[in-house]
C-alpha cells in the first residue's frame, strides 16, 4: 500500500489515468496537475495548477513517459495550459522527493540535477522496456496495414536494431509470414538474428541490404536511415521511424524521393493506453513502496 505517500501526476496521456486508479487503489494522497478538462473525478484527488501544487509535501513526482520536450514543457492531453517544469518547482519539494519519468530529455536531467533530486527513467529497466514492445509492436503492425497495399505476409521486412523493441518487431513480423532481415551492428546480434531464424546484416551494408524492401522499421536512436540508403529503395517502401525524437530516419530525403517515412512515437499510449498504464502503474507502485521502506529504515 502507498498510505501516507503523497504523489503529484503532472500531465500525460490516457496511460496515465490507469496509474493515477492505481495509486488512487493504493491509498496514496495525490495531487493532479494538468488534469483541469478531465471530467472523471478520482477521490481524494486534488487537481491543481503546478503554481498552486502543494510540491513542498510532495514526496514523488510522475512525470508522462516522454518527461519534458527541450524547453521542460510537459505534455498533458487533459489541460489546454502549458506546464514547465523548472529547477524553481522542483526545489520546492522535500530534499528527498523522487521524479519518474519514461524516457530523459536534457532539459530534465539539468532541471533535476540543479535541484539535487532523485530522476528514474522507468525505460532504463529492461522488464518495463520489453513489457511496453507487445503494445508498440501492435502499433506497429496497425501503420503498417494503414500506410500499405500489400500484405505484411510476404512482404520483405528491414528491421534495424536488435533491443527490446526490435526484437520484438523482428519476431512478430516474422510471426505474420513476412520475410525479415535485421540490421544491426554487433557480432553477438548478428549471430541472435541467425538464431532466431532471420537473415542478418551488418548495419554497415544497409544500402544494398535495402534495395528490394518492402516495410523498413527502425528501432534505432541514431542517424542510421540515411539519405544513401533511402536513394536505393524502391519507391512503393513505407518507413516506419520508432526511435525517439526526432528519430533516425532522413525525412527531408524521404519527402524529396516519394518515400512515406512515418515517425511514430507513443505507439502504446495509442494502441493499448489501459494496457500501457498498467505496465507502468504496476512498476511505480513498486518502486515508490521501496523508496519509502528505504527511506522508513535510514530515518
Ligand atoms: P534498446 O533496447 O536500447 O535498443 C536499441 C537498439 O539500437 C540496440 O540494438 C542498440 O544496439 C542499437 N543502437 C543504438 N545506437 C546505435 C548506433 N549508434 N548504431 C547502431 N546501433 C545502435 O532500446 P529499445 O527499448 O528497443 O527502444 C528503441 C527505441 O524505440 C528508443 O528510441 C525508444 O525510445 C523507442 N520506443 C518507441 C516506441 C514507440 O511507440 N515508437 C515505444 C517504445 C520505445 P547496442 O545495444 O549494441 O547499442
Amino acid at each position: 500500500m502507498l498510505t501516507g505517500i503523497h504523489i503529484t501526476v503532472i500531465g500525460g496521456d490516457a496511460r496515465q489515468l490507469e496509474i493515477v486508479r492505481k495509486f488512487v487503489e493504493m491509498d496514496a494522497r495525490l495531487t493532479l496537475v494538468g488534469f483541469e478538462q478531465l471530467d472523471h473525478a478520482f477521490s481524494g484527488a486534488g487537481k491543481e495548477s503546478l503554481e498552486d501544487a502543494p510540491l513542498e509535501e510532495t514526496d514523488v513526482i510522475v512525470l508522462p513517459v516522454p518527461g519534458t520536450n527541450a524547453n521542460g514543457e510537459v505534455d498533458t492531453i487533459f489541460s489546454h495550459e502549458t506546464i514547465t517544469l523548472t529547477e524553481e518547482a522542483l526545489a520546492r519539494t522535500p530534499e528527498h522527493c523522487v521524479v519518474y519519468s519514461g524516457i530523459s530529455t536534457d532539459h530534465l536531467e539539468k532541471v533535476t540535477k540543479r535541484a539535487n533530486r532523485k530522476l528514474v527513467q522507468l525505460f532504463d529497466r529492461d522488464d518495463v522496456a520489453i513489457y511496453n514492445s507487445i503494445p508498440t509492436v501492435e502499433g506497429t503492425i496497425m501503420m503498417a496495414i494503414q500506410h500499405t497495399d500489400f500484405t505484411i505476409h510476404g512482404a520483405e521486412v528491414v528491421v534495424l536494431g536488435l533491443g527490446r523493441v526490435g526484437m520484438s518487431v523482428a519476431r512478430t513480423f516474422a510471426n505474420l509470414g513476412a520475410r525479415v532481415k535485421v540490421g544491426a551492428h554487433k557480432t553477438e546480434q548478428l549471430a541472435r538474428i541467425t538464431e532466431m531464424g532471420l537473415t542478418p546484416f551488418h548495419l554497415e551494408d544497409l544500402s544494398k541490404e535495402v534495395e528490394t524492401c518492402d516495410l523498413c522499421i527502425n528501432t534505432i536512436p541514431a542517424h542510421v536511415v540515411t539519405a544513401n540508403a533511402i536513394a536505393k529503395m524502391p519507391t512503393h517502401t513505407l518507413i516506419i521511424d520508432l526511435a525517439s525524437k526526432p528519430g533516425g530516419t532522413d525525412f527531408r530525403y524521404a519527402e524529396k524521393r516519394g518515400i512515406k517515412a512515418l515517425l511514430a512515437p507513443g505507439l502504446p499510449g495509442i494502441v493499448a493506453p489501459k494496457t500501457a498504464g498498467q505496465i507502468l502503474a504496476k512498476v511505480l507502485c513498486q518502486l515508490i513502496d521501496e523508496e519509502a521502506k528505504l527511506r522508513k529504515e535510514s530515518s
